[in-house]
């Protein structure tokens, strides 16, 4: 487990970037976090690390967003809209095995789904009035460390 905290958005999409860029074909990447936490912002940050260029948007109403551009595939999945089941029938499976990175918000409410081994980033708020963000990073399986000891001060 690894913690850092940032202190605003451009930070949290700075480590993002970090993380990007230690990412390998067929990574899973979680991030929860409650509403506004900074999970999109983070994947930002990722897409960059890619090296994909162009706007990254929500994938809130799509469900996924696939980035070509990068160094790698991104699929940005938010399975929000999942609370409540459905998740079976998008065949997450394809983009877990594929070759690209696939990052997903709100990975709580697809546990079922989830493949054997990932890396868990959780994004808190430490205080309601300002932008201080809490972020852990662990590692489940595989060679997922590495995302754990990103160089990031
Ligand atoms: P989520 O995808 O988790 O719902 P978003 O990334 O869409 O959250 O939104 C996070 C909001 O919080 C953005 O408006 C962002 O500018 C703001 N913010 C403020 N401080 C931070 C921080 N330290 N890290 C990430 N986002 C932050
Ligand atoms: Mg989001």
């Amino acid at each position: 487990m690894r913690e850092i905290i940032t202190h605003d958005a451009a930070e949290t999409v700075r480590l993002g970037r970090a993380l990007g860029q230690l990412a390998q074909a067929g990574d899973v990447i979680l991030l929860d976090g409650d509403l506004g936490a900074g999970k999109t912002t983070m994947t930002k940050g990722i897409a960059r690390g890619l090296g994909i260029t162009g706007p990254v948007k929500s994938p809130t109403f799509t469900l996924i967003r696939e980035y070509q551009d990068g160094r790698l595939p991104l699929y940005h999945m938010d399975v929000y809209r999942l609370e409540n089941g459905g998740a079976e029938d998008l065949g997450l499976d394809e983009y877990f095995d594929g070759d690209g990175v696939s990052v997903v918000e709100w990975s709580e409410f697809i546990t079922d789904l989830l493949p054997p081994t990932y890396v868990r980033i959780r994004i808190a708020r430490t205080d309601s009035t300002d932008d201080t963000r809490r972020i852990t990073i662990t590692a489940h399986g595989g060679d997922y460390v590495r995302y754990e000891d990103v160089a990031f001060e």
